[in-house]
């Protein structure tokens, strides 16, 4: 058993989910990833000496599997999801819409669902929910996703009501513009499309909110952080970026 106990991390493979499962490690914590890509789990696992399992967190199936592999957890960090397209809502697409609402929202309460008995028999359980400024601002052709982050920001909220009272703190991470695959994804796999969200600033890198999510859950077990919003200094809001270079 490690010092923290064992830290559940989805959407691991790249990015913040990557990077906040180095730095729970880091931290003590016996780290268990979960993604769709094993590959890149498996090496991460062997690099911090962690646990890797298979997970799609819009499939109910592979979402108990994952759970019934953990026996005990004391903090579980929601990351998984993303966004897909940047169209009007005049021009969106149903799928684009049903994938953000079930990677971001259902996948997060599918997993809560899920290791609420053992997050809360840990004694000290820990629900981190990735959601974004996107959760309280709207833009242009946000949409399907502003939704979903508004949707996740909501749950968080809504869970911290429902479980005062028990051993289990509630955790909002929203961060601004971050350099992770979260563009190419939402570009559908246009790497160049997706390289000039981040032109002429310095953007936050998975670490830094990595960084803030490990500050949270080592607060001591009184101290509940509601939420962190973090931008890069060159963002004032989803819209308003300074773009004077570097
Ligand atoms: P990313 O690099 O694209 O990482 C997304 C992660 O989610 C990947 O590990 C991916 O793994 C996983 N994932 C996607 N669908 C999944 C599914 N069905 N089941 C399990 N895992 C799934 O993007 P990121 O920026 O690190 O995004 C992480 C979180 O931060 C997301 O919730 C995103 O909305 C939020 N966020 C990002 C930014 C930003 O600017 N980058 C800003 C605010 C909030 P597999 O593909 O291997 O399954």
């Amino acid at each position: 058993m490690s010092e923290r106990g064992v830290a559940v991390v989805t959407g691991a493979s790249s990015g913040i989910g990557a990077a906040t499962a180095r730095a729970l490690a880091a931290q003590g914590f016996e780290v268990v990833v979960g993604a769709r890509r094993m590959d890149r789990l498996q090496a991460l696992a062997g690099e911090i000496g962690g646990r890797a399992l298979p997970l799609d967190v819009t499939d109910a199936d592979s979402v108990s599997a994952f759970c019934d592999a953990v026996p005990e957890v004391r903090v579980l960090v929601n990351n998984a999801g993303g966004a897909v397209g940047l169209e009007p809502v005049a021009e969106s697409r149903d799928e684009d819409w049903r994938w953000m609402f079930e990677a971001n929202v259902l996948g997060s309460v599918r997993m809560t669902r899920g290791l609420l008995g053992k997050l809360e028999a840990s004694g000290d359980g820990h629900i981190v929910i990735v959601g974004s400024i996107a959760g309280f601002e709207a833009y242009v052709g946000g949409g399907g996703y502003t939704a979903a982050k508004h949707a996740e920001r909501a749950l968080a909220r809504t869970l911290r009501l429902e479980l005062l009272g028990r051993p289990i703190r509630v955790t909002e991470i929203a961060p601004g513009l971050v350099q992770t695959e979260f563009s190419v994804v939402r570009f559908r796999g246009d790497a160049g499309r997706a390289e000039g969200v981040y032109q002429g600033i310095r953007p936050l890198m998975g670490e830094d909110v990595a960084d803030c999510i490990a500050w949270a859950v080592t607060r001591p077990s009184h101290v509940n952080i509601d939420e962190i919003v973090v931008r890069p200094r060159q963002q004032a809001s989803a819209t308003v970026v300074d773009r004077g270079g570097r």
